[in-house]
């Protein structure tokens, strides 16, 4: 296996310049996978300076050289998805068939922006007064600074590299210190792909704060793209503020699930579970509160809790399990937390509620009669906990499904006229009507309020990494 524990640097791999390293933890069992460099402040100036090096002449790359890199990268993860599927496996915890899914879903993004590379459109117009013609150039933004979290290691990075290099940018990756194995494995994809040295840099700061502030405040950085927690996500924002660097956030998010009167059960448990279950629940997109209108929530909560009970929880690595471990002991501890608080605020556990040990495992859950506003519908759970909310009134369940200052995802079952009445009620940037996963490295992911600015995928997400430029002409 190709494992790269050090900073990748304008074209090569070494230590942190202190020497030091941190553990990556294997939460399925809680034993060292390896020890990772920790990147200086010093090391981080070298990968902006690498990153502003390789500016120019990769802006000035031919798209179709461009593409073509990405296309190669592509290749090389089709081929490897499997051996990329092991290391998501082993430092993020999730099961075998969800990390085989993200290292497929990763490399899509390295296909979809190859495709994207060649066909960034211009602009060329008479201006109303006759007097000149108006030419308008899209041109890649210069370096960028790409973070991304631990919950999706892979695809969290190749949904930012990918664009940012067809449109032309080089790039500054820092990961989570819970995954930088996987995100070190993605970087070294593109350098055997043969993108030029400097274009992608990663690094590993720790604690990140004070290394990133001092990276955005860097003249030559002129992106964030960031994935992570509003709160995170906020701080970052203010920093960029001081020397006005775009951004692009991918925040949090508190999707609710909202099932209609007289929806049809059996769809709409097994969307429900797809969107609660995938990833252990640690999604961004994850449903995190389950509104069942009265006429169909007994039947709806006993097929959830026989689907519920068919679940096992086991390492991932060891494919025969359908649920892995939580990131770290840490975010177990803060499910079982949201459990009991929930269960103290009136709800009842159906199922689970507990811990394994061994791990970082929790059951999974089921809570029935939850109160809308207790914490476990206001925090994102980000574990395998579904929260049923009972309600009568197809307008209360859209108040309470707004009632967030979140608005990344949403979901809604129930017949497809009137769901999607409901669906567009919601304030959310994105709708999943009568299915349970959305994630489309074709479609436009972002969120609204809370949840970020910006979106990735789709047509839209090279141009986060493009901007105008008008040249006036004469008519
Ligand atoms: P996090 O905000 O704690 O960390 C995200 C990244 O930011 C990590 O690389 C982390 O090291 C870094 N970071 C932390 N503090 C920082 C600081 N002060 N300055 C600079 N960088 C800092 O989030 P997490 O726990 O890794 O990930 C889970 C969160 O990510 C959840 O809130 C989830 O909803 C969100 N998420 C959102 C999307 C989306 O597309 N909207 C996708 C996946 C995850």
């Amino acid at each position: 296996m190709n494992l790269h524990t050090d900073l990748f640097i304008g074209g090569r791999w070494r230590p942190g310049s202190d020497g030091t390293r941190f553990d990556v933890t294997d939460p399925s069992d809680l034993t060292t996978v390896a020890r990772f460099a920790v990147a200086t402040e010093q090391d981080c100036m070298a990968a902006v300076d690498a990153a502003a090096a390789a500016a120019a002449p990769w802006a000035a790359t031919a798209p179709r050289t461009r593409s073509e890199l990405l296309r190669g990268a592509y290749e090389i993860l089709t081929a490897e998805a499997d051996e990329l599927a092991g290391l998501i496996a082993r430092e993020n915890g999730k099961s075998w068939a969800d990390a085989v899914g993200e290292a497929h879903y990763a490399k899509e993004f390295f296909r979809w922006f190859a495709e994207e590379a060649v066909r960034v459109p211009g602009d060329y117009r008479l201006s109303p007064a006759g007097d000149k013609r108006i030419v308008v150039d899209h041109r890649p933004v210069g370096v960028s600074l790409l973070i991304t979290p631990w919950n999706f290691p892979a695809a969290m990075a190749t949904r930012k590299l990918a664009p940012a290099l067809a449109a032309g940018c080089t790039t500054v990756l820092k990961p989570a210190d819970e995954t930088p194995l996987t995100a070190a494995y993605v970087v070294d994809v593109l350098r055997r792909a043969g993108v030029p040295d400097g274009v992608v840099n990663l690094v590993t700061p720790l604690p990140p704060g004070p290394a990133v502030k001092r990276m955005i405040d860097r003249p030559e950085v002129r992106k964030l793209s960031f994935t992570g927690s509003t709160e995170v996500g906020r701080e970052l924002l203010h920093a960029c503020a001081d020397s006005v660097v775009g951004t692009s956030m991918e925040l949090g998010g508190n999707a609710p699930l909202v099932v209609l009167p007289d929806a049809d059960v059996e769809p709409a448990v097994e969307g429900a579970l797809a969107a609660k279950m995938r990833n252990g629940g640690a999604a961004c997109t994850a449903a995190n509160r389950l509104y069942v209108h009265s006429s169909v929530h007994d039947g709806f909560v006993a097929r959830l809790d026989a689907a519920l009970a068919g679940l096992t929880t086991g390492p991932g690595i060891d494919g025969s399990y359908s649920l892995g471990a939580l990131v770290s002991t840490a975010e177990r501890d803060k499910v079982a937390a949201l459990v009991e608080a929930a269960v103290s605020d009136g709800a009842t556990l159906v199922r689970g509620g507990r811990a394994r040990p061994g791990g970082a495992f929790f059951e999974p859950t089921l809570l029935t009669g939850v109160r809308h506003g207790s914490a476990v519908t206001t925090a994102e759970i980000f574990g395998p906990v579904a929260a049923v909310v009972r309600y009568d009134d197809v307008d209360e369940a859209v108040r309470m499904a707004n009632d967030t200052e979140h608005g990344l995802m949403a979901y809604v079952f129930g017949e497809e006229r009137e769901a999607m009445a409901v669906a567009r009620r919601l304030e959310a940037g994105m709708v999943a009507v009568n299915r349970g996963v959305v994630s489309d490295p074709a479609a436009p992911f972002g969120g609204v309020k809370q949840s970020g600015l910006g979106r990735e995928g789709g047509f839209e997400g090279i141009r986060e990494f493009l901007e105008e430029q008008y040249i006036a002409l004469n008519a």
